[in-house]
């Protein structure tokens, strides 16, 4: 766990949190700032700064399952969803824990405005 690191504090549910799905390493729940009709962060409750900090490959696998599973407990399966990893700065990521932003409930424009 990294000292006042946000999505850490809701992992741990120092800060509670609805989750949309949870399994040991993952956790889901709606991002407060939603961009779309359906949008979820799906974080590893372990503290990654981002991808660049992921060495375990694996761990990204499985992160990618947990957001499948995410999808189709929201339903999103049929119409079909996006996955969005921000890193650094050009990327626009803003909190330094590794996310998967799932977005989907209208179809998501490419490129985004
Ligand atoms: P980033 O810009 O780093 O890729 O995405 C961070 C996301 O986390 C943003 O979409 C922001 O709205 C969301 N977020 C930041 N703090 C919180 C929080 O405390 N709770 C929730 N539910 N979402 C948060
Ligand atoms: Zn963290």
């Amino acid at each position: 766990m990294a000292e006042n690191c946000i999505f850490c504090k809701l992992a741990s549910r120092q800060i509670p949190v609805q989750s949309v799905y949870e399994d040991e390493e993952f956790l889901a729940f709606h991002d407060m700032n939603p961009q779309a009709p359906v949008h979820v962060l799906v974080i590893p409750k372990a503290h990654f700064a981002s991808l660049l900090e992921v060495t375990d490959t694996d761990l990204m696998g499985r992160g990618l399952e947990a957001v499948k599973q995410t999808a189709k407990a929201l339903g999103l399966t049929a119409e079909g969803f996006r996955i969005v990893v921000n890193t650094g700065e050009n990327g626009g990521q803003t909190v330094s824990h590794l996310h998967f932003h799932l977005l989907g409930g209208r179809f998501m424009q490419w490129p985004p405005g």
